[in-house]
């Protein structure tokens, strides 16, 4: 089938008007789109779905009326309007009359709905149009390069507040009890990034940042809590109208917290919408993490307002750098706010999540044809926006901020109100740079997977050389060659060299004036790519880690796991390694760490988990002694968040009983005094809490769930719920992930939790098999394909085989290439138990070792 609409009539303006009713979950419509005809026509051909058209006409040029019928064809979600007599060229107006409903779905014009402090339900109606559901609020032309602008009208009871796009122009009786809302024109953009919002809602005051009046806008009772995110969002819109060198697109700029929110949030123009936790934040008492979040969501979602917004991709294919772009811009604004929060070193971390799924036979290139629209579903990922961001921050390090930043400014210029593909954007960075941008980043971007740098001594110099790293092994090796920026550090007799160096086709020779004490390939850690040091190179290194940036720190950890899950070394040698991280103080480098151990845990045999939990004690200990339980005076926030996150690792996964009394103790006092318990400490206490408890334990954490006073609060406490070991508390939150007890927007994430939990794995699968249906009704299609990565934790060959069978037989399609990774992902894990499971059973056994002194 043809998946693009015609192009012999094309809108340039629509004026809408909906009427909302909230308690019927109706609404009704009316529009008027202003369309150009370029050849006559009999039929009109535009996007709609769950819709019902009421009644067509065209109004042409020269005054005629022509009245017109409709037909829906629901599964191509299209309806096909015809006339008795052809329409002639020109510009007309086409009239529609409809009606639709608002679902519980939380796409297309949906219904939330929320409980006040006094237990009443109210009910609120909002829009998640990206990428294809405009067409369940209004018949359009719901194509990103389909541009037009919007007039929209509102009508609504008088005793609620409707927002949108752009400024309200002025408010009207509509009948008993009812008013409309009138909104200024919006500029000329895509479908998708329409909204309404309809409800109960209190504002802020606004904050003005140069013309643009900024607010936080959510549920009644909420507003203490959006003081930060009012913060990062003035600065991030100053920042950006700065750096694209473009004055903010919008006429206002509404940030909305909405209680049911299938994704993070959405760029809607001048209304973006956030589920609650990516927005309100109590903000003394919320974790970094907690804070760290709000703004990247929100420098995030402001970074689209240009880029996204003001140019847009032509087609869905380009949703890769509509989102890596913004996650680039978000990093480089939130490091501009907090450079104490050492943002781009934390990217470490999503980096190498992204190289976790890019190191799969099934992986994809970063762009990829998109016909059918439903096929970008499954381009939001970590490839489109981690490994996306990764290859921008590479290539602008490559070029330099500044010279980047003019390539940028050049293509927003260049496209505005219009739009663009990526080699637009190419296209501009090559004029400012007079580089050939293609030759260097087409690898990165048009082909799947990145390479490992392979670094040996050669002469007092060393020797790079390149071939592409999966974790499976390949039937034939390939040939593939990507141009790698790479920089080379190393420390010689006389100081320093820091080389840059592009890797290519050939192997490489790096002359270095004398031998190197130590070396550092990747140096700075901005390059997608791992690297594998020869071993008497290694050891130079891993004597040398006080010498390292914590971001190589963090590679050299990354990479040396994702070697020994390749079987590229022996796991207990990267077990051995990680006792060198003694004294490490980097809060990502522990994250690789432990998220190492968290690996070998699942998958490792039942009776070797009481040795790697001393294994895990043992090389945290040093470290928990030195930062203690309480927040010193003088410490940055960095600090703190590794405090929470040590004791975390110590109370769960080393399963320690002196760390679990205490935290049970400090826990008791945190609910006489809430003073008494560190913001980043409190959310570790209550995972270990839940950890070593029982049923009086989960009776209160899940009233506190449901009495929670913040969006941060109640995330702790659902996910604790899903941390308790004990069967039958496992089976009570199993039950809530599909009786309503727990929102649609959240169970999913919950069911991938006790997917993952080695505790409640079996009976989490065993719930899961039984109930996939009912989760594949009640759950957002988006949230529903993520839960399944929970599977990639069923570590054992008998699991491997029931997983292979249940997708096989349920027909379970989860888009793209989801399911496939997932299917690879657990065969690597078994892979790896069958290869490494002996050995890592011997290493563990012996007593672990005191790290070596130095
Ligand atoms: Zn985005």
């Amino acid at each position: 089938m043809d998946y693009r609409l015609p192009t012999t009539v094309v809108p340039s303006r629509y004026d809408i008007r909906l009427e909302p009713d909230l308690e019927a979950a109706t609404f009704a419509g009316h529009e008027t789109i202003a369309i150009t005809v370029s050849e006559p026509v009999s039929e009109i051909l535009l996007n709609a779905a769950e819709l019902v058209i009421r009644s067509v006409r065209v109004q042409t040029a020269d005054g005629q009326t022509v009245e017109g019928s409709a037909g829906l064809d629901e599964a191509a979600e299209r309806a096909r309007l015809a006339f008795p007599t052809p329409i002639p060229p020109g510009e007309h107006r086409l009239v529609l009359a409809f009606t639709g409903v608002l679902n519980d779905r939380l796409h297309g014009f949906y219904r939330s709905t929320y409980k006040d402090a006094a237990g009443a339900s109210h009910t609120i109606a909002a829009t998640q149009f990206e990428a294809t559901d405009a067409r369940r609020g209004f018949p359009c032309w719901d194509e990103p390069m389909c541009k037009a602008v919007f007039g929209v009208t509102l009508v609504i009871p008088e005793s609620l507040v409707a927002v949108s796009n752009t400024r309200v122009t002025g408010e009207s009786p509509a009948g008993p009890g009812k008013k409309a809302v009138a909104f200024a024109d919006t500029i000329r953009m895509s479908t998708y990034l329409v909204a309404f919002v309809v409800g109960e809602l209190e504002a802020t005051e606004a904050v003005m940042v140069g013309p643009t009046p900024l607010r936080v806008w959510c549920v009644p009772g909420k507003l203490h809590l959006a003081r930060f995110a009012l913060d990062i969002g003035a600065f991030a819109l100053d920042y950006f109208e700065r750096y694209y060198g473009l004055p903010y697109p919008g006429d206002k700029l509404d940030m909305l917290a909405i209680p049911d929110f299938a994704a993070g949030a959405m760029e809607n123009l001048g209304a973006i919408t956030y589920r609650e936790t990516a927005l309100l934040v109590d903000e003394a008492a919320a974790s970094h993490a907690e804070r760290e979040r709000v703004a990247d969501v929100v420098a995030h979602e402001i970074a689209h307002m240009w880029f996204g917004d003001l140019v847009t991709m032509l087609w869905w294919n380009g949703i890769w750098l509509n989102e890596a772009f913004a996650t680039f811009m978000e990093l480089l604004a939130v490091d501009a706010w907090k450079p104490e929060w050492k943002r781009w070193t934390t990217f470490g971390v999503s980096r190498a999540a992204a190289m976790g799924v890019d190191g799969l036979h099934h992986t994809r290139p970063i762009e990829f044809e998109v016909r059918a629209p439903r096929d970008c579903e499954a381009m939001f990922d970590l490839l489109t926006y981690e490994k996306g961001a990764s290859v921008l921050r590479m290539l602008e390090q490559h070029l330099s901020g500044d010279v980047f930043r003019d390539g940028v400014r050049l293509y927003l210029e260049r496209h505005r109100f219009g739009n663009a593909e990526t080699t637009d954007l190419w296209k501009a960075l090559g004029d400012a740079s007079r580089l050939p941008i293609p030759e260097v980043m087409d690898g990165w971007i048009f082909r799947p997977g990145y390479p490992l740098v392979i670094v040996e001594p050669d002469g007092t110099g060393i020797k790079l050389s390149q071939r592409r790293f999966t974790y499976l092994p390949t039937e034939s090796p390939t040939s593939e060659r990507w141009k790698i920026p790479v920089r080379v550090r190393a420390s010689v007799k006389r100081g320093f060299v820091d080389k840059p160096v592009l890797l290519g086709d050939e192997d490489l020779a790096v002359a270095l004036p004398a031998a190197p004490e130590w070396v550092v390939v990747n140096a700075g850690g901005h390059g997608f790519y791992r690297v594998q040091y020869a071993a008497p190179l290694l050891r130079k290194m891993t004597s040398s880690l006080k010498k390292l940036a914590p971001i190589e720190r963090f590679n050299l950890v990354s990479d040396a796991f994702a070697l020994a899950q390749a079987g590229l070394t022996p796991s207990p040698d990267y077990l051995d390694l990680t006792a060198r991280f003694g004294e490490e103080t980097d809060r990502n480098v522990w994250t690789a760490l432990i998220g190492s151990w968290g690996y070998v845990n699942r998958v490792i045999a039942d009776p070797a988990r009481p040795d790697l939990e001393a294994l895990v004690r043992q090389r945290v200990a040093a470290a928990v002694e030195r930062l203690g339980w309480e927040a010193q005076p003088g410490e940055d926030e960095l600090e703190r968040q590794l405090r929470g996150d040590l004791l975390r690792t110590l109370g769960t996964l080393g399963n320690d009983p002196a760390t679990q009394e205490r935290a049970r103790a400090l826990y008791a006092r945190y609910r006489e005094d809430e003073s008494a318990v560190d913001p980043d400490v409190l959310p570790a206490l209550i995972a270990i809490v839940a950890a070593a408890g029982g049923e009086s334990e989960y009776d209160e954490f899940l009233q506190r769930f449901k009495a929670a006073r913040s969006p941060q609060e109640e995330q702790r406490y659902l996910y604790a719920l899903a941390a308790f070991r004990q069967p039958e508390l496992i089976r009570r939150t199993l039950e809530q992930t599909t009786n309503g007890e727990v929102r649609s927007q959240d169970a999913p994430f919950v069911m991938r939790a006790l997917l993952v939990s080695v505790y409640s794995r079996r009976l989490a699968w065993e719930y899961l098999t039984t109930s996939w249906e009912t989760m594949a009704r009640q759950y957002p299609g988006s949230a529903y394909r993520r839960m399944y990565e929970g599977v990639t934790a069923l570590v054992s060959p008998e699991w491997e085989r029931e997983v292979g069978e249940f997708f096989a037989s349920r027909k379970i399609v989860l888009g793209g290439k989801t399911l496939e990774q997932y299917l690879e992902q657990l065969r690597i894990a078994v892979r790896f138990q069958e290869r490494e499971g002996a050995a890592l059973a011997a290493y563990l056994a012996k007593p672990p070792r005191p790290p070596r002194a130095r």
